[in-house]
C-alpha cells in the first residue's frame, strides 16, 4: 500500500513534471474506479494543472477549475509515461498532458527533481496512468461546485506525519487522546496522516517499542522517542526513494526497510530473528530482541 513516503515522491515528481501543462486526454478504461460522471471526466480536458500534492494517503491533482483526488488503497499505482507507450495491465484511468507553456518547471518544484533525466521535455507530451489490479482504490473527480465526499480526506484527518506544524509539543498533546496499541495509533489517520502498515512497523523498530505496547504504558521519554523515530524514519525513506523510485513510479520500493515483511531474517540492529504476526491478515513485523 502506498504510504506517505511513496506518495510524496510521486507527488513531488509529478508536480515537477506536469504543473503548467494542460489536460489533453482523460479516459477511464476501468470506469468502476472513478467516482464521478463521464461528463465530469471529459470536462478535465483543456484545464491546466496548478499543483500536484499529497495529503495523508491521497494524491491530489489540482487543475485550474476542478480537482482529481486519488486514494490508491492497497494496490493502486501511478506511472508517468510518454503517450503511445504500452499501458500497464489493469490501467483504470489515463490522464494525458500536452507541452508545457512557459515558464517550464514550476518554481516550487522539489529541489531533488531539478534536472532529473525522467522529466519530460517542456515541448513533449506526457501521461499519468493509474492502475489498480484489485480495484480497491478510487479516483474521485471534484468538479468546481460539486461537493463530492471523499471518505478519509478532510476534517477527520490528523496532521501529516511530516507536517512541520506537527511539533513535539503538538505531538505530546495529541497523543494523550489515544490510549490504544502503538501500531494502531500510528496507522490511525485521525491521529496522524500518511502512515500505514509498513512504516508503522519501521517507526516502532526505530523507537525500540513493541507494536502491541499501549500508549498509556509509555514513559514521557518514550512518547518523545516515538516522535523522533517517526521523523527520522520518514526522512530516511525520502532519501532512499528519491534515489531509487524514479522513473518507475509504479514500483513500490520496500527492500531497504529494517523489519517490515522481513520475518525470519536477522534484525539489522541486534541480530535477533525478526518476528512476524498476521492479525487479520495484516503483516506486523518486529524484533523481540531490541523492541520493548
Ligand atoms: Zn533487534
Amino acid at each position: 500500500m502506498p504510504e506517505l513516503p511513496d506518495l510524496t515522491i510521486v507527488a513531488e515528481a509529478f508536480h515537477a513534471a506536469l504543473a503548467g501543462r494542460s489536460v489533453t486526454l482523460a479516459e477511464a478504461p476501468a470506469p468502476l474506479a472513478v467516482r464521478g460522471t463521464p461528463a465530469e471526466l471529459k470536462a478535465l480536458v483543456g484545464q491546466r494543472i496548478e499543483r500536484i500534492a499529497r495529503r495523508g494517503k491521497f494524491l491530489i491533482i489540482e487543475l485550474e477549475r476542478d480537482a482529481v483526488v486519488v486514494n490508491p488503497m492497497l494496490t493502486g499505482r501511478f506511472q508517468l509515461a510518454a503517450p503511445g507507450t504500452k499501458h500497464p495491465t489493469k490501467t483504470a484511468v489515463v490522464l494525458g498532458f500536452g507541452p508545457r507553456a512557459a515558464p517550464g518547471v514550476p518554481r516550487d518544484a522539489a529541489k531533488w527533481t531539478a534536472g532529473a533525466p525522467w522529466l519530460p521535455a517542456d515541448d513533449a507530451s506526457a501521461e499519468i496512468r493509474y492502475r489498480d489490479p484489485t480495484q480497491m482504490g478510487k479516483v474521485y473527480l471534484r468538479p468546481a461546485g460539486v461537493d463530492r465526499p471523499i471518505p478519509g480526506l478532510g476534517a477527520e484527518q490528523g496532521p501529516d506525519a511530516d507536517d512541520p506544524a506537527l511539533t513535539l509539543d503538538v505531538w505530546r498533546s495529541r497523543i494523550k487522546r489515544h490510549p490504544g496499541e502503538l501500531k494502531n495509533l500510528l496507522r490511525n489517520q485521525a491521529f496522524v496522516a500518511g502512515i500505514g502498515n509498513a512504516y508503522s512497523d519501521e517507526i516502532l523498530h526505530a523507537a525500540r517499542l513493541l507494536p502491541l505496547r499501549t500508549r498509556a504504558s509509555l514513559a514521557p521519554e518514550e512518547v518523545d522517542e516515538l516522535y523522533t523515530s517517526m521523523r527520522t524514519t520518514l526522512a530516511r525513506a525520502f532519501d532512499v526513494l528519491r534515489e531509487r523510485v524514479p522513473p518507475t513510479f509504479e514500483k513500490q520500493v520496500r527492500d531497504f526497510l529494517a523489519v517490515h515483511d522481513k520475518g525470519g531474517t536477522p534484525c539489522p540492529r541486534c541480530g535477533t530473528t525478526i518476528t512476524e504476526i498476521r492479525p487479520g491478515g495484516m503483516i506486523t513485523s518486529y524484533c523481540r530482541g531490541c523492541q520493548r
